[in-house]
């Protein structure tokens, strides 16, 4: 059982390291950030309602991402553990999942924070690609596909986030700075933080995270 939340800047590489560590431990992804695209491309009332805010850079309003994290760790494939990526964003959304996980006799086993400047940031964020169909991620310079414009995994055609665009990068850190930052201190103050260097090659951060996994599994 390994409850594990990741915390760090956009473009740090919570996606991309996620994704890998859920092949290989074998748990679940979940990724705010992708749940509410998915609702933006099914034209639900969710994905409605969030459009504005994500395009713009902003965070949608915690009490709608906390009611999608209480459904989705319901699921069965959440009771052997999970990554959270993207989530909790602010100090409120943190407070109100421990509070959720303490009603359903769980806790976090760790908060792992990927430290990375801002220059590698916006240089990431830039140049990142991603799978319209199954959100797998690129980099136009760092992780080009095989064919360009479409996806090595399912051949999909890759695309420029919106919320990638210079605007709202630069909105994007400024929200990061003003309330998602905190948490760093937060988790640190319940002795479950654990820092990651995420400046250096993808793969090193890799070798990391799976040593921190590997103690749990
Ligand atoms: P990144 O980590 O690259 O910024 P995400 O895919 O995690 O991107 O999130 C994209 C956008 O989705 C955010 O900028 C925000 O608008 C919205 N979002 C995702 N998770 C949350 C959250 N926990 N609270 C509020 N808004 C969120």
């Amino acid at each position: 059982m390994m409850n594990i939340v990741f915390l760090g800047p956009p473009g740090a590489g919570k996606g991309t390291q996620a994704v890998d560590l859920s092949l290989e431990f074998g748990i679940p992804h979940i990724s705010t950030g992708d749940i509410l695209r998915e609702a933006i491309k099914a034209g639900t009332e969710l994905g409605r309602l969030a459009q504005s805010y994500i395009n713009d850079g902003n965070l949608v309003p915690d009490q709608v991402v906390v009611d999608i994290i209480r459904v989705r760790l319901q699921n069965e494939d959440a009771r052997e553990g999970y990554i959270l990526d993207g989530f909790p964003r602010t100090i409120p959304q943190a407070e109100m999942l421990e509070k959720l996980l303490r009603e359903s006799g769980t806790a976090l086993d760790r908060a792992i924070y990927l430290e990375a400047s801002e220059k590698v940031i916006i240089e990431r964020l830039s140049g990142r690609r991603i799978c319209r169909e199954c959100g797998k991620i690129f980099h136009v310079v760092n992780m080009p596909p095989k064919v360009d414009g479409l996806c090595d995994i399912c051949g999909g055609e890759l695309i420029h986030r919106p919320d990638d665009q210079p605007e709202a990068i630069g909105r994007r850190l400024q929200v990061y700075r003003e309330k998602t930052a905190a948490l760093i201190q937060w988790y640190a103050e319940r002795n479950l933080l654990v820092r990651v260097p995420a400046d250096v090659a993808r793969e090193e951060t890799y070798e990391n995270l799976q040593e921190i996994f590997r103690n749990y599994a």
